[in-house]
């Protein structure tokens, strides 16, 4: 009896063990339940991040000042880099390596192609007109072409410009005058100088650079395109050419800085005893023209010429306190030159939100 009983007990223990055991395990794996139960949620309402994708894009290239009464808006048209050797072949390795240290920059420095809208109050006048995308397969004009989405970005439309003055025959002054074979700027009058277009323009004096060249291809090539930009505004007489240093509208004139091309020309925009010079190619790369105006450019017709007309204006500009405006100044190319230890220094203009002359 006794030994039944044992039996009894030892086996009724083995039982209560097991059931023990089955009691813990469920325990266990209920509380490992309710721990990813409980994770799940926690990460579930946190916030998820995951890396931001690299965006490139820059805001509108457009950028306002106010010039006396007028509004002067800066436009982008692209930018493009440029190796400093190849482009300033006259700067020696040493001035290069010391002026765009100095900058902080390096090879190759990206050139921005600005073109320059002025609102006088009566008119609208743009001076120059970027690539309009054309001779994108050059490694000068690829990636340019934008002038026309930062004019509408910048509230304007191109039927609301009145007048254009051009610069010099660079691809990336004219070559937005036209969309297709069609005015990109319907209403507006195109004036430009006439050293500049005559062999574009003048059949005598084309076929005459034409011989001149023994019919090179790449010429020719120029010549069409030229040519083809200015056809529809001449056949709609919107064309005007003029010579030399005069007023082409109040408060803008025209100031001759032949060098860099021909005919090349810079405009003075003047109101309300303020002075605005339109430089166009005068100055290409800042970082080192500015210290040593003698560097001259690769694309400069006439390098020395080019040369003398930079010291020119920048003397002229530093003893009157003007403002400049480059086309291949870092966007938006505005800003003033003070004399320097060597040459001049660039300051820049300051970001501001302009105001009318009333607000002010
Ligand atoms: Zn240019």
């Amino acid at each position: 009896m006794v030994m039944e009983t044992l039996q009894l007990i030892s086996g009724l223990n083995g039982e209560i063990h097991l059931w023990r055991l089955a009691l813990m395990i469920k325990n266990i794996r209920n509380a490992v339940l309710l721990a990813v139960g409980l994770l799940l949620v926690i990460f579930h309402l946190a916030p998820t991040y995951a890396a931001a994708p690299v965006v490139t894009t820059q805001a509108p290239g457009f950028y306002r000042m106010m010039l006396g009464d007028f509004e002067i808006t800066a436009l982008n048209d692209g930018v493009i880099a440029y190796d400093t050797a190849e482009l300033l072949p006259s700067a020696t390795p040493k001035q290069i390596e010391k002026s765009l240290h100095a900058a902080g920059l390096m090879d190759p420095v990206g050139m921005s192609y600005n073109a320059y809208l002025i609102n006088t109050g009566k008119k609208l006048v743009l001076i120059d007109t970027g690539t309009g995308g054309k001779l994108s397969n050059s490694p000068f004009f690829a990636g340019a072409g934008r002038l026309m989405s930062n004019l509408g970005a910048a509230g304007y439309q191109p039927e609301q410009v009145d007048e254009i003055y051009i610069t010099h025959r660079g691809q990336d002054h004219i070559g937005g005058l036209t969309i297709g074979v069609n005015r990109a700027f319907p209403n507006a009058l195109i004036r430009a100088p006439t050293q500049e277009f005559d062999i574009f323009l003048d059949p005598g004096k084309r076929e005459a650079a034409l011989a001149k060249s023994n019919h090179n291809e790449k010429f020719k090539e120029w010549i069409q395109f030229t040519h083809d930009l200015f056809k529809p505004y001449i056949k709609a007489r919107q064309f005007e050419s003029f010579s030399g240093d005069l007023e082409l509208t109040p408060g803008i004139r025209s100031l001759a800085t032949y060098g860099h091309t021909p005919g090349h020309t810079s405009y003075v925009v003047e109101s309300t005893g303020q002075t605005l010079f339109i430089l166009g190619d005068l100055v290409l790369m800042a970082a080192m023209q500015f210290a040593d105006p003698l560097i001259t450019s690769a694309f400069d017709g006439d390098p020395q010429a080019a040369s003398i007309q930079r010291q020119r204006i920048l003397q002229l500009a530093v003893k009157n306190n003007y403002w400049l405006a480059g086309s291949h100044l870092s966007f938006p190319g505005i800003g003033h030159v003070r004399p320097a230890e060597e040459g001049y220094q660039w300051i820049p203009i300051n970001y501001m939100v302009p105001k009318k002359a009333a607000e002010k």
